[in-house]
């Protein structure tokens, strides 16, 4: 069966994609740490990140530290964080959110209560300074 994230980048649940390439593609977090929590996802589905083929896991990396900026110019956190976890959903990828202080990084405390209008402007912003980006 497909992944969560499979049946979102071939459209089949709805998502905000904020940055997308033949390999791979970024949306946004539903449960966000903070404001521009990203997802960064290789389009083929693949579990573990230390199996990955390693141009692959470059060019993930690649789009992280891209969404890393557009993140730093929309909403100035003092740092931008970057995490690979991969306890809910396996498929790996690489979450990069914007962060203040180490409580940012406390997965337990992500917003579960962010609506869809808010996501989808979150989005339009992260994509339009992206496509300043590239
Ligand atoms: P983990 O696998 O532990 O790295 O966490 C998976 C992440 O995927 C969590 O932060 C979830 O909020 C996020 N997530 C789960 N379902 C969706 C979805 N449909 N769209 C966007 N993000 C999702």
């Amino acid at each position: 069966m497909s992944s969560i994230f499979t049946k979102i980048i071939s459209g089949e649940i709805p998502s905000n994609i904020v940055f997308e390439n033949a390999k791979v593609a970024a949306f946004l977090d539903i449960n966000p740490l903070t404001p521009g929590h990203t997802l960064v996802v290789p389009k083929v589905e693949q579990d573990n990140w230390e199996t990955l083929d390693p141009k692959l896991f470059a060019e993930m990396n690649r789009v992280a530290q891209l969404v890393g900026k557009a993140i730093k110019i929309v909403y100035q956190p003092a740092r931008v964080g970057l995490v690979i976890a991969g306890f809910e959903v396996p498929h790996t990828h690489i979450h990069v959110f914007g962060a203040n202080s180490m409580e940012d990084f406390d997965f337990s405390k992500a917003k579960t209560d962010v609506s869809p209008a808010e996501l989808a402007q979150t989005g339009t912003d992260l994509s339009t300074a992206l496509k300043n980006l590239t």
